[in-house]
């Protein structure tokens, strides 16, 4: 009997990855041609102070594919990544988001930052400072108006070139975010490690806030850390006022979230000025 079910198990569990083999072709295959057929969208999700000023937006991708519209972006982001298509949709984003960067600061009264998420893979390209750099001349984009977010990943691999890269376009005054602080294996040590303009602390940290009170306390040390190398801290997923409110108080600088706004179709975040 156990060996039956044992059998079994195992017959379900290579259908489920013939299943998933087969959706990863086929995603691969019909992302091929997303931009052609105009099916690529990004999503600017806005990024305010704590006393609601805006200061910018994280750029976000979106595949409008009715056949995929309940795949979360995180994983079309990993097919694209072990596909290396990543690499082209990757330059398409920059481009997309420095002509929306370009947009918003020819009315803004202020510079408004506009970040886009860059993964390891994209970094390891070995034409990726040159390709960033003629997008920006290419869109006449100010280049302290735009930001990259990247992730501790950035140092599992190719660690000194990777650093290097990341170092020569902070140099030129792109704004180098470190994404997802607080999760994986983050350490204060990469804040170190890495040239960087401004921290982001996870959304899990700030939920965390709300379940125990070591997270409050973790978190006060770790924007007093970031604070004392000068570097500013952004809040994500900040979903509630209480968690605003706690975080004003902690001396956090900068707020994103659905609290004061979900991602926006570029036309609404024009609208913001
Ligand atoms: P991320 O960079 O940490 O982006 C923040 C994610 O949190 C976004 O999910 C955003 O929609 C979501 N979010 C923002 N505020 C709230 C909130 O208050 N509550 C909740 N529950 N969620 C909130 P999204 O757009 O699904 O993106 C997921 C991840 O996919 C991103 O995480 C990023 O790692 C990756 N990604 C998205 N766009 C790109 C891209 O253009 N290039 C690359 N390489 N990765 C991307
Ligand atoms: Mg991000
Ligand atoms: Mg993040
Ligand atoms: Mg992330």
């Amino acid at each position: 009997k156990a060996k039956e079910l044992g059998k079994n198990k195992f017959m379900i569990y290579t259908k489920e990855l013939e299943d998933e083999k087969n959706l990863k072709l086929s995603i691969e295959k019909d992302l091929g041609n997303a931009i052609e057929k105009n099916e690529v969208k990004l999503f600017y999700q806005p990024q305010y102070t704590v006393d609601k000023k805006l200061k910018g937006f994280e750029a976000l991708f979106r595949w409008k594919n009715d056949k995929y519209k309940n795949i979360p972006v995180i994983k079309i982001i990993e097919i694209m990544e072990n596909s290396n298509l990543i690499i082209d949709m990757g330059y398409y984003i920059i481009r997309e988001a420095c002509k929306f960067a370009e947009k918003i600061n020819e009315n803004a009264k202020e510079k408004i930052i506009v970040s886009v998420n860059i993964s390891p893979v994209q970094i390891m390209d070995k034409d990726f400072v040159a390709k960033i750099k003629s997008i920006l001349k290419e869109t006449g984009v100010c280049i302290d108006c735009l930001g990259i977010e990247i992730t501790e990943t950035v140092l599992l691999k190719n660690i000194e070139e990777n650093i290097k890269k990341i170092k020569e376009l902070k140099d030129i005054g792109i704004i180098i975010s470190l994404d997802d602080f607080g999760t994986g294996y983050s350490s204060l040590n990469y804040i170190v490690k890495l040239p960087l303009s401004i921290i982001k602390i996870d959304r899990s940290f700030i939920n965390g806030m709300d379940l125990q009170d070591e997270y409050t306390k973790i978190l006060r040390l770790i924007i007093e850390s970031a604070h004392s190398l000068n570097l500013p801290i952004v809040a994500e997923g900040v979903e509630t006022e209480e968690q605003l409110d706690k975080l004003k108080h902690m001396n956090v600088d900068y707020i994103q979230g659905y609290l004061f706004s979900k991602p926006l179709e570029e036309e609404d975040a024009l609208k913001l000025l």
